[in-house]
């Protein structure tokens, strides 16, 4: 093939497109928002699965670099009731199937195992038109143009290059998390870090969870989730950490102290991040020259799998396009469909949280362990 493929995002779908391309020698220019691969925090903890995110670094020829970037002991899971009684401790004895890595790092060996020159910071596309028989062309903000072949659309949730394909938009799941950090926390909380242990932490109560894990050195990162409409987080003002940080700890009051400090004690101000999905089981009609991936094309209430899965999605077109590489329709067709029932699987693994209400909460216990541990592992 000798199209530019041309690639809109870097996150860990876009990137392992470019990657997977450029292992089978074809060339490849990814084009991002962001000034720079520093521009944000890349969030914390992503476990990389054996079925889809591992597969992915496979193609990528980056199997033993990832291994240098797995933290041991992270696979260790407890799930506590909302007093602090422990429910279930699952020591990491190194049959998980989930290594955990730092996302942040993760990405930058994918950016680093591609030429140099491979990634445009800076490029944030603004827009994207059909020019007919496969070719479209790309506006960026600053006002540059390009035409392409072969455009991919890697670019996820809100994805501009989405509506080439789909009038879908993602819509709010009925609920939100709110993220927080804990900064050497066997020194300065020395009870939320004897809490969480050496890996990971849930606690369940109908409409509101917590979630935390410990990563790279004693940092605590928790997500503190709530069942609620966009208005009632609306009400609360987060340019006010000291008052946002109180307003969802009432939220939790009854709870253990050494839980509710995952919150309180917070070493940043709280980020909210409500949460979207597609409609599950998002698909369309095939449109010569263009195709998405990962959260572009899938985007789900998480569920540990979006990271897996884009990096898949972007491994398994890269696949493709080097198995067809005079015939980029079949080569997009064998992508979309694969991907398109890889994404509604997964997507349907939580679905129904979509519709949870504060009352439904602990029904999906013995799911969500299932999920993280493995059949037959509940309590
Ligand atoms: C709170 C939370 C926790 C999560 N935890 C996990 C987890 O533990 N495990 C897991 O597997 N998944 C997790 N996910 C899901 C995961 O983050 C996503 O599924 C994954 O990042 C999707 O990758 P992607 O490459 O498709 O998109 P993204 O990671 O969103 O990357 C898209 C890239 O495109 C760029 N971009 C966007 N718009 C434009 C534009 N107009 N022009 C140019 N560039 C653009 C963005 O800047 C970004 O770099 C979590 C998600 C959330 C919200």
């Amino acid at each position: 093939m000798t199209t530019d493929v041309t690639i809109i995002g870097a996150g860990l779908g876009g990137l392992t497109l470019a990657r997977v391309l450029h292992v089978h020698g074809i060339p490849a220019t990814v084009y991002e928002a962001e000034a720079s691969p520093a521009a944000r925090p890349q969030g914390g903890l992503l476990d990389i699965h054996d079925h889809n995110g591992r597969l992915a670094l496979e193609a990528a020829g980056l199997t033993d670099e990832f291994r240098g970037l797995i933290l041991e002991g992270r696979q260790a899971m407890r799930v506590l009731d909302p007093d602090g009684t422990v429910l279930f401790d699952k020591a990491d004895d190194g049959t998980g199937g989930r290594p955990e890595v730092q996302r942040g790092e993760l990405r930058q060996l994918l950016l680093g195992s591609l030429p140099a020159g491979t990634v445009r910071w800076g490029h944030k596309v603004s827009g994207v038109r059909s020019l007919g028989e496969g070719r479209h062309e790309v506006t960026f903000a600053d006002g540059g143009t390009l035409v392409t072949g072969a455009l991919v659309g890697a670019d996820g949730a809100w994805s501009r290059v989405r509506p080439l394909l789909s009038s879908a938009t993602p819509r709010y799941t009925g609920k939100s998390v709110v993220e927080t950090y804990l900064f050497d926390a066997d020194v300065r909380h020395p009870a939320a870090a004897k809490t969480v242990g050496g890996g990971a932490l849930i606690a369940l109560a109908p409409g509101r969870e917590l979630f935390a894990h410990r990563e790279r050195g004693d940092t605590l990162h928790a997500y503190v989730g709530l069942v609620e409409p966009r208005e009632w987080f609306a009400a609360i003002d987060f340019t006010d950490a000291a008052l946002a940080t109180a307003r969802i700890a009432r939220e939790f009051d009854g709870w253990a102290p050494e839980l509710t400090a995952l919150l309180t004690e917070c070493d940043l101000a709280p980020v909210l991040r409500p949460l979207y999905a597609l409609p599950t089981g998002h698909r369309w009609d095939r449109v010569p020259g263009v195709t998405l991936l990962g959260d572009a094309a899938h985007l789900s209430i998480p569920n540990g799998e979006g990271a897996n899965l884009a990096m898949l999605d972007g491994a398994e077109l890269g696949k493709a396009l080097a198995a067809h590489p005079d015939d980029i329709e079949a080569a997009l067709t064998a992508h979309e469909r694969a991907m398109f029932p890889r994404g509604a699987e997964a997507a349907a693994l939580f679905a129904d949280t979509e519709a949870d209400e504060p009352g439904s909460g602990g029904d999906r216990l013995g799911e969500l362990l299932t999920l993280l541990t493995g059949p037959g592992e509940t309590p």
